[in-house]
């Protein structure tokens, strides 16, 4: 191969930003890298690489992305609540014949003290917060999937998302713009000056999170816990270090 191999990095997580940054002594030298985002916040940014933004267009975009651009390796590091992007990108590396990994990190499990009602999706999570009976929801699921909660007249509704959500509905609401990663006192203190009885959440997994789910324990709060979607079948790791380690297998890192 007369050029560098290129490896395309789908990203949007805490995980991709850290293989790239592992990456990053090594981009432009032995390997050139394109992280790709969904382009579903306002300005998305990588420690290295060349940024592109938005969908390819289905799986059959992307195999002709990956022949034509082209791209040698790809590495899925994206949201463990994707669920629609891992079965792209499995079609289209199968289809064209590149190796692809898939980084998703562990999601939580329940500990002593956890009081978790584990639901399958959204709409299941919007019927346990009416069985439920709470006065206070901290709802923290982003702001794409506000919908089957709208309906809900009753609970206030406090909602935290990075950006601005639609509020829009029945329902009565806070609007919380903040950024993770949040700490255990912030969330205490969130908890109790909201006065929250029922978390709404995602099995995200993952440190940057979690404190919601202990400040939620200490408290004897429930939680409604979101499952994740369905994955494909491609080879998965669930750390950083493995799938750099993934990547200098196939790449000369070296030198
Ligand atoms: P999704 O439902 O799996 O994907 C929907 C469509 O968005 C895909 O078919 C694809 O369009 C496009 N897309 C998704 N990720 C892309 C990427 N990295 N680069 C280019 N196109 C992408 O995904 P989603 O749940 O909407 O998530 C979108 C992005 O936000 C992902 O990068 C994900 O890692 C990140 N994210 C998601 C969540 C979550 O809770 N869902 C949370 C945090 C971050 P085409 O078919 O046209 O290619």
């Amino acid at each position: 191969m007369d050029r560098r191999p290129t490896l395309l990095v789908l990203g949007g997580t805490t995980e991709a930003t850290q293989l790239i940054t592992r990456l990053a002594p090594h981009v432009g030298r032995n390997l050139d890298l394109v992280v790709s985002f969904a382009g579903r916040t306002a300005r998305p940014s990588a420690p290295a690489g060349e940024l592109r933004i938005g969908g390819f267009g289905g799986a059959e975009g992307l195999a002709s992305y990956l022949r034509e651009t082209p791209i040698d390796l790809v590495v899925d590091a994206l949201h463990p609540f994707a669920s629609v992007m891992p079965f792209h990108a499995a079609t289209a590396c199968e289809a064209v014949g590149r190796p692809l990994i898939k980084l998703q990190r562990p999601p939580w499990r329940p500990v002593d003290g956890d009081r978790w009602i584990e639901v399958p999706d959204m709409t299941a999570a919007a019927a346990a917060v009416v069985d439920a009976g709470a006065t206070r929801v901290l709802l923290t699921i982003g702001r794409q999937e506000l919908d089957p909660f709208r309906s809900i007249a009753g609970p206030t509704f406090v909602v935290r998302s990075i950006e601005p959500a639609d509020l829009a509905g029945a329902w009565r609401t806070v609007e919380r713009l903040d950024r993770g990663p949040f700490d255990l006192a912030a969330e205490r203190s969130l908890l109790d000056a909201e006065a929250i009885d029922l978390v709404v959440a995602k099995n995200s997994g993952g440190a940057a999170t979690e404190s919601k789910l202990v400040a939620a324990r200490e408290r004897g709060i429930p939680v409604v816990l979101v499952q994740r979607p369905p994955v494909p079948e491609v080879a998965t790791v669930t750390s950083v270090d493995e799938a750099f380690g993934w990547v200098e297998r196939r790449v000369q890192l070296a030198g």
